[in-house]
């Protein structure tokens, strides 16, 4: 399959143009764009300009609105409850980070509820907005809605959770942060679609085809019947990805896996964050020597391969570098997919890449 490598700018540029056409305010256009590069750049294509078809059809369908903002329902000390009012995640997602960020800094800590968002990206983007405040952070995240149950249950055949994301991130002084980002699927959904538009097989152990059997067609995913993808570490990562699933989505009252929009064409995601500031625990002075002191001793053993130990968020560090000097891949596919998606819009880009 071929693929065409754009710089991050250009693909900007385009995200931004096709949404400002699709009714985004300026801010709100270019706020998903840069996210969704974000996302190319760290190498999570699953999340990058890839969803930006997705995110124009679920315009159309009502199952995200242009232009909303969160709104606080509730704040009673350290539990802040907010709304996405079905929001673009990219907006929603970073206004109720900064209420989160704000009563954890005043109160030392901070349960944040996010509850019907639209789609909110790669998690790590609102650890590492915790993070850049010096605050440490743990995300829940569920889906509900159209086709989120994706994920076979250890021991089932067939999809009956979502990819339920987790991340956190851990402040470093003077330094990048520890940041862990993952679906408690083996792997993102997103990635499957990859896979199927670069026309490649998945790995062993990523999906079961409709009957409940191993494959490595990643279409069979989206057949009718669909297959489904299996949860990491099995019964463990079942284990978390449910738990994800009762807390973003019962424990908020934002409904879980088997909860049924208005608009049947609504994804939502929930976000349960947990944002705690160091000063008000054991002091940033102790926290920092300690932190250091762990990152160094679990980084030191003696490599298995070639490679030294690396930290959670350290393979996207180094995607970035690498796609910020020679351009972000994309299959053909996606790339025809992104034109159409702008046609139906009215912006023409270029057909082809060379
Ligand atoms: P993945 O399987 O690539 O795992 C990523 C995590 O593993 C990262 O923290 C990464 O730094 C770490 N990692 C990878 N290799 C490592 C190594 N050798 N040493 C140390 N750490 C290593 O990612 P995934 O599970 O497919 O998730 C991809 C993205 O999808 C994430 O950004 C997640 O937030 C996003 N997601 C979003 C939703 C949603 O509904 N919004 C749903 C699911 C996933």
């Amino acid at each position: 399959v071929a693929t065409f490598r754009f710089p991050a700018d250009e693909l900007r540029g385009v995200g931004a143009s096709v949404f400002a056409a699709a009714g985004s305010e300026e801010r709100e256009a270019t706020l998903i764009a840069k996210r969704l590069v974000d996302a190319n750049l760290a190498g999570h294509d699953s999340h990058g300009v890839i969803r930006v078809p997705r995110y124009i059809r679920d315009l159309a369908s009502g199952g995200v609105a242009a232009n909303r903002h969160a709104t606080v329902v509730k704040e009673t000390g350290a539990l802040v409850v907010v709304d996405g009012n079905n929001g673009f995640g990219q907006v929603v997602g970073g206004e109720a980070m900064a209420i989160g960020i704000a009563a954890a800094k005043k109160n030392g800590a901070c349960i944040l509820v996010l509850r019907h968002s639209a789609h909110l990206g790669r998690i790590a983007d609102w650890a590492e907005m915790a993070a850049d405040e010096g605050l440490a952070s743990f995300h829940f995240v569920n889906v509900s809605g159209r086709g989120a149950n994706r994920v076979a249950p250890f021991g089932g055949t067939d999809g009956r959770l979502s990819t339920n994301p987790i991340a956190a991130a851990i402040p470093r002084r003077g330094g990048a942060p520890v940041v862990l980002d993952m679906a408690t699927s083996v792997v993102a959904e997103g990635k499957i679609a990859v896979a199927r538009n670069r026309g490649v097989e998945t790995p062993e152990g990523w999906l079961i085809d409709s009957d409940g059997r191993p494959t490595r067609d990643p279409r069979k995913l989206y057949e009718k019947p669909p297959g489904a993808i299996l949860p990491f570490g099995a019964y463990k990562g079942y284990g978390l990805g449910l738990f994800v699933d009762l807390i973003s989505g019962a424990l908020t009252g934002a409904g879980g896996i088997t909860h049924k929009h208005a608009i049947e064409a609504r994804v939502e995601n929930n976000m349960v964050a947990m944002i705690v500031d160091p000063a008000a625990m054991g002091g940033v002075k102790a926290f920092d020597a300690e932190v250091e002191a762990i990152l160094a001793y679990v980084t030191g053993s003696k490599p298995s391969g070639k490679e030294a130990v690396m930290l959670p968020g350290d393979p996207e560090r180094r995607t970035r570098a690498e796609r910020l000097e020679h351009g972000i891949p994309l299959e053909e596919e996606t790339w025809r997919q992104i034109v159409e998606a702008a046609e139906s819009v009215g912006v023409t880009l270029q057909e082809r890449r060379g």
